[in-house]
C-alpha cells in the first residue's frame, strides 16, 4: 500500500493573521498552514498526491516515479511519503546532477536518481517519453511533472473541509473567499471544485500570464464537470517565475518577524504580497474575511539567500 493508513490525517491549523495593513482596511485573513502538516512531508504537494497514490495502490505499484527540478517541492514531498509510508520512489531530474538542499533530502530519504539533462527533461512530454522508464522500472506508476491534472485537484477538495472544521475556533460563522499562489493552478482547481460556485477562490499568479494556467484549470474543471467555477487570477509573478525582487525579501523579513511565518519567495511570499497589493487597491469591502492558504514550500527556500 501506499496510501498513508487511515489513521494518519494531515492537520493543518488555522491561524488568524495580524498584519497593519489588514487591521488598517478592515479585513480579515485566517492562514492554513499545509507548510505545518507534518515534519516532513509539507505543503499542497501532499494534497496532489494522494489520488495519484491511490491510482498506484489500484495498479497494485509498488512505487512511484516522478520529475522535478533540483529545488522541486513535488518531489521533496514525494520523497518524504515514501519514506514514511514505506514505499519506493525515482525520480527524473532536470539538468545536470547538482547538490541542492534539496537534492540531498531526496538522497537521504531514499529516492533513486535520473538525472536527464535538459533536452533529455524537456522530451518529458513526447509520446514514448514514459515507455523506456516503465520499461526499466515495471513496479512503479508514474506521476506527472507537480502531481497536476484531475487526479492532483481531487485532492486538493480536501483542503475545503480541513479549514471549514476550524472555523468556529476563530470565531467565524464563514468566510467570503481563499486567497492562494498558483503555479499549474491545480490546487486552485481542487478549491473550485470543493466550493462548487459558492465562494470565489483567488489565485496569485506565481508564473507570468502567458503560461496558460486559465486553460488548465478551465480543462480540470471542463473534465470535473464544474458548472458554475467562481475565481479570479491575479497576476503576482513580478517578472517572471522564481525572480526576486529587494521589495519581495524586504515584505518577506518584515512579515516573519511581525507575525512569526515563515514565507518562501517563489510562491507564499509572492502570494501575500499580491494580496496586499489588491487590500489597498481597495479590491475587497471592509469586513471581508478571507482564507489564505501557505502552501509550504519552504524546504526551497534553503536554496535562496534570503538575507535582506
Ligand atoms: C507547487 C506550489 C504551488 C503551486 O501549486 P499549483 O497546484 O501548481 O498551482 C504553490 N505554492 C507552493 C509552495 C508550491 O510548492
Amino acid at each position: 500500500m501506499l496510501s498513508p493508513p487511515a489513521n494518519w490525517l494531515p492537520q493543518a491549523p488555522l491561524e488568524p493573521l495580524h498584519l497593519d495593513w489588514l487591521s488598517n482596511a478592515n479585513i480579515d485573513v485566517a492562514i492554513l498552514r499545509l507548510d505545518q502538516i507534518d515534519p516532513l512531508i509539507s505543503g499542497n504537494k501532499w494534497f496532489k498526491l494522494i489520488e495519484h497514490l491511490k491510482a498506484a495502490d489500484l495498479a497494485g505499484a509498488e512505487g512511484i516515479i516522478s520529475l522535478g527540478g533540483a529545488h522541486s517541492n513535488h518531489l521533496h514531498a514525494l520523497a518524504a511519503a515514501g519514506k514514511r509510508f514505506g514505499f519506493a520512489t525515482v525520480g527524473l531530474l532536470r539538468g545536470h546532477a547538482q547538490e541542492t538542499p534539496t537534492v540531498n533530502d531526496l538522497q537521504a530519504f531514499g529516492m533513486q536518481l535520473h538525472w536527464l539533462g535538459y533536452g533529455g527533461y524537456r522530451a518529458r512530454n513526447e509520446a514514448g517519453f514514459w515507455e523506456q522508464w516503465q520499461a526499466r522500472y515495471p513496479e512503479l506508476f508514474p506521476v506527472p511533472e507537480g502531481g497536476g491534472g484531475l487526479p492532483g485537484a481531487t485532492g486538493c477538495t480536501q483542503l475545503k473541509a480541513l479549514a471549514c472544521q476550524q472555523l468556529e475556533g476563530l470565531g467565524w460563522s464563514d468566510y467570503d473567499g481563499w486567497w492562494l499562489a498558483c503555479g499549474t493552478g491545480t490546487t486552485l482547481a481542487g478549491l473550485v471544485m470543493a466550493e462548487a460556485g459558492e465562494y470565489p477562490v483567488y489565485g496569485a499568479l506565481a508564473v507570468p500570464d502567458d503560461h496558460g494556467v486559465a486553460q488548465q484549470v478551465e480543462r480540470i474543471l471542463e473534465e470535473a464537470g464544474v458548472n458554475a467555477p467562481t475565481y479570479e487570477l491575479f497576476d503576482a509573478s513580478r517578472g517572471g517565475f522564481a525572480k526576486v525582487d529587494p521589495l519581495l525579501l524586504e515584505f518577506i523579513a518584515q512579515t516573519e518577524q511581525v507575525s512569526g511565518i515563515a514565507l518562501e519567495p517563489l510562491y507564499t511570499g509572492k502570494a501575500l504580497l499580491a494580496l496586499k497589493q489588491q487590500v489597498e487597491a481597495g479590491k475587497f469591502a471592509r469586513g471581508t474575511r478571507l482564507i489564505f492558504i501557505h502552501t509550504g514550500g519552504l524546504q526551497g527556500r534553503r536554496g535562496f539567500n534570503l538575507k535582506t
